[in-house]
């Protein structure tokens, strides 16, 4: 960063005014010399100790600046260049902190012919309905974004003290081109103002006497708060960005077009469609995205800390299963008619399938309280999205819907985040390719996947190479659009929710032995689905239960597909105390209530024909591994390096940070139960291991801290209140990050 003796800042007011309480409370920025038209303003910052030195002549003190801040409106931005420009120094860096960037920057290149490469351009992403130096805030900046523009002429160094300046105001710094900048902006903050404007001047035109505000509640309010900002700052902005928040009103209008004509057309299932999207986009906003635009980020990292508990006891009921939630979604979407799902699991990862449906057109309303409406749209139904199909963790939605996409006459691009990005797709896009799809995937088959619509696909006999459920389900699901039979062998058994629930939906699947048949051009008719609770989260209470001594407890409605049943068959041939009641079958699947009962365990050779069968319950199996007396062997389950972490490695490392001795072999581990100490394991973002050493702390001598549990809530919504109801000790500690 370049040293900084002096810096001057033109313009002393909401935006200018707090950069320069932030500088001297980072004591960054040298002498602080803060310029404005208004004398009385300048005496007030002075007064406040803002700044060490004023003046209304900006010209007096540019050429001894290290650093210039241009915070005047962004209208006249233009005169206060023109005004430094003769004594302005080469090496002096200067900065702007206007609105639109693309004005400030013609501006520039009128005063100078060109930007100088020490100017580099910016804007907070912070702010407030204030202005003037009253309203500034020393922590305006704290915890927000900041824009930087570098343009290509742009040095380094000014880059770098640009950012740097932000920084230890504490922002965030992005960088983003001139022209996206202007576009961005213009979308989620020029036009919302513009609206809010429009609306209380429309309403306020009608009524003259404004009398019918009194009557306006909380909605109005909410949504006019921005008309309350400074009207002259807000006619610049649009004087500057004018290009931008055109087109952004246009597509505007086109929305609201649409809207109307649902309106005039009472056409309910329009208006269900357009209020579904946008308050699913406006809840994502505000659970994921309330980090940007002019409110504070929140970035929090969730640890646990869990202390030795007590027995456990009590009849409880896990959240629905994961699987079956996921294919009741898409199912449900691409039958004809309306499909009610109750029991749905509300976790991130089946509510990005969710989301992904209603992206291509379907009306889903809730969920609520686990309760879904899905508006089906038939086989052919679905409409090509706007954008990508971002599924966030979930690879099931990825894989399922890369063989639902490649019977679509549009094309589509799956993406995810960092963690699905870096996770196997060839398996999915091998067979697909095969029957006549076009799909890329990235990088070493990586996602993102684009899968290219319209094309003829035709069915195949599938050998699959490893057992893997979503690689048949796609591969079936793809077989729903192809010419003739689709089959799949599978090397052993793996889950079969998508078979039975296209039987459940009316379509025919043919199942002899390892295959399965489906043959293309069928319909799917809209049925009602009561979601089992999820075997793999009830299975976090199995090992506890079973683990802590004097034990006794009851999980209800726990689906038991018979390829999903591994860890009641591994835990009871070690030795656990479990029993089924209530045996029932529910729409096609198995459904039982499971008790368990504390046992002494076993170490055992882990069956290979249960490993598929129990493939994402391991984590809390080898926690009852580390539990029972003797050696544990498992084998046979390298798909566990593959999964949302390498499984059997970081567990291993928790394991042997908890004093457990464990052994790592290419395809399964060996452990040797012994005592549980007190330590700090990672979870490594994965859920599931953040789950299965909460339950070992169960049997550890003390604490057990958890890093990085923030995920849990993706597989297991409201896992911490029901383990602590049970009789687990887990705190929550939430760190700012
Ligand atoms: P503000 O509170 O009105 O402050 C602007 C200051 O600049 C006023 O004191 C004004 O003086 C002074 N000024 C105007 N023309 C000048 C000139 N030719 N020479 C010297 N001083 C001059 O506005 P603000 O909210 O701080 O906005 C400043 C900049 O920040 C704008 O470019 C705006 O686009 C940008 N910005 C604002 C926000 C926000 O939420 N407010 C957020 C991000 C960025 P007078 O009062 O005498 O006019």
């Amino acid at each position: 960063m370049k040293q900084i003796k002096t810096t001057l800042i033109i313009g002393l007011g909401l935006i200018g005014g707090s950069l320069a309480k932030a500088l001297k409370a980072a004591q960054l920025g040298g002498t602080l010399i803060g310029c404005d038209r208004d004398q009385s303003e300048i005496d007030l910052a002075l007064k406040l100790g803002m700044i060490d030195q004023g003046s209304v002549m900006a010209t007096d003190w540019v050429a001894q600046a290290d650093l210039i801040i241009l915070s005047v409106p962004v209208i006249a931005m233009e005169t206060v260049m023109q005004q430094i420009a003769p004594y302005l120094r080469a090496d002096s860096i200067v900065t702007d902190v206007g609105s639109s960037k693309g004005s400030v920057l013609a501006a520039a290149e009128r005063t100078w012919g060109q930007l100088p490469v020490n100017f580099v351009l910016g804007h907070p992403i912070a702010g407030s309905e204030k202005s003037g130096v009253m309203a500034a805030k020393v922590d305006l900046y704290q915890r927000h974004k900041v824009i930087v523009t570098p343009a290509p002429c742009n040095s380094a160094l000014a880059i770098q003290t640009v950012t740097q300046l932000w920084e230890a105001c504490g922002a965030e710094v992005l960088t983003m081109e001139i022209a996206r900048h202007d576009e961005v902006l213009a979308a989620t903050s020029h036009l919302p103002h513009l609206l809010a404007f429009s609306l209380v001047d429309t309403l306020a035109r009608q009524d003259e006497n404004l009398e019918i505000f009194r009557y306006a509640a909380g909605g109005f309010r909410d949504f006019t708060r921005i008309a309350a900002s400074d009207p002259v700052m807000w006619r610049d902005i649009f004087i500057a960005n004018r290009d931008a928040v055109l087109q952004a009103l246009g597509h505007f209008e086109e929305g609201v077009a649409r809207l109307r004509a649902a309106v005039e057309q009472s056409d309910s299932d329009a208006m269900l469609g357009i209020f579904t999207r946008a308050k699913s986009a406006r809840d994502h906003f505000s659970r994921i995205l309330d980090n940007s635009a002019y409110i504070p980020m929140q970035n929090t990292l969730i640890h646990y800390r869990a202390a030795p508990g007590k027995a456990l006891s009590g009849r409880l009921r896990v959240p629905g299963d994961k699987s079956i939630s996921h294919r009741s979604i898409m199912l449900g979407s691409l039958a004809e008619g309306v499909t009610h799902i109750t029991g749905f699991l509300e976790g991130e990862d089946s509510l990005a399938t969710l989301q992904a449906f209603r992206d291509m057109g379907v009306v889903i309303e809730g969920p609520h309280q686990g309760e879904v409406t899905v508006h089906g749209v038939g086989l052919k139904g679905l409409t090509k999205p706007a954008g990508a199909l971002y599924l966030g963790n979930s690879g099931t939605s990825m894989r399922l819907l890369a063989g639902l996409m490649a019977g679509q006459n549009f094309d589509v691009e799956l993406t995810g985040d960092a963690s699905l990005s870096k996770r196997p797709m060839e398996r999915v896009a091998a067979p697909l390719r095969a029957m006549g799809a076009v799909v890329e995937t990235s990088e070493g088959g990586r996602p993102p996947m684009i899968i290219r619509g319209g094309q003829a696909l035709k069915g195949i006999h599938y050998d699959m190479p490893m057992a893997s459920a979503q690689v048949k389900s796609c591969v079936l699901l793809a077989g729903l659009y192809a010419q003739g039979e689709t089959t799949t062998v599978e090397p052993a058994p793996t889950r079969d929710h998508t078979e039975r629930m296209l039987t459940g939906f009316g379509y025919p699947v043919a199942r002899e032995g390892a295959s399965a048949t489906v043959i293309g051009g069928g319909k799917l008719t809209a049925t009602d689905i009561d979601v089992p609770s999820d075997i793999s989260s009830a299975a976090f209470f199995m090992v506890a239960a079973s683990i802590a001594e004097g034990s006794d407890i009851t999980i209800e409605h726990v689906g038991l597909n018979p390829t999903r049943v591994g860890v009641i068959n591994i835990l009871r041939l070690m030795g656990a105390d479990i029993s089924l009641e209530n045996e029932r079958e529910v729409g096609g699947e198995p459904v039982a209530d499971i008790r368990v009962r504390s046992a002494q365990l076993k170490g055992i050779d882990i069956p290979e024909d249960q490993v598929p069968l129990a493939i994402d319950e391991f984590p809390v199996i080898f926690i009852a591994a580390a539990c029972a007396q003797g050696v544990t062997r498992l084998r046979g389950a390298e798909e566990l390096r593959v999964k949302e972490s390498d499984r059997i490695q970081v567990m291993a490392d928790g394991l042997l940070a908890l004093g457990i001795e464990c052994t790592v072999v290419d395809d399964g581990i060996d452990i040797t139960g012994g005592t549980l100490q007190s330590g700090a394991v990672h979870s490594r973002d994965d859920h599931r291991i953040a789950m299965s050493f909460a339950v070992a702390s169960l049997r550890s001598q003390g604490e057990i801290f958890i890093e990085d549990c923030a995920n849990v809530a993706t597989s297991f919504p409201g896992f911490v209140e029901l383990a602590n109801g049970a009789g687990m000790n887990l705190k929550v500690e939430k760190v700012e990050g």
